[in-house]
């Protein structure tokens, strides 16, 4: 289940694109239905993509396309966002 996983990881698409052996663009379906389905007491929660050299954070929302390149110093060595479901606070 991918919100089984969800709610004890964080994880990127891609990550569990391969887990579940889907490819990302049919796994982004299934994780848009898993999104909409989520009981009203869980949120899904998501930490922008980051370059690991400079820091530098890709802000573009919910890009399923992970940027393969830091705009700031040229680095291609880039954290994916990652994604991770929590209980709603309130
Ligand atoms: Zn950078």
């Amino acid at each position: 289940m991918i919100s089984a996983i969800l709610r004890r990881n964080r994880v990127s698409l891609a990550e569990l694109a391969h887990r579940f052996a889907m490819p990302l663009k049919d796994f982004v379906r299934e994780f848009e239905y898993v999104r909409k389905g989520l009981p009203h007491d869980q949120v899904l929660r998501f930490e922008h993509p980051y370059c690991r050299r400079c820091g530098f954070v890709f802000k573009e929302k919910h890009r399923v396309k992970a940027p393969t390149k830091c705009p700031k110093c040229r680095s291609e060595s880039i954290e994916p966002a990652v994604y991770w479901i929590e209980p709603r606070s309130r």
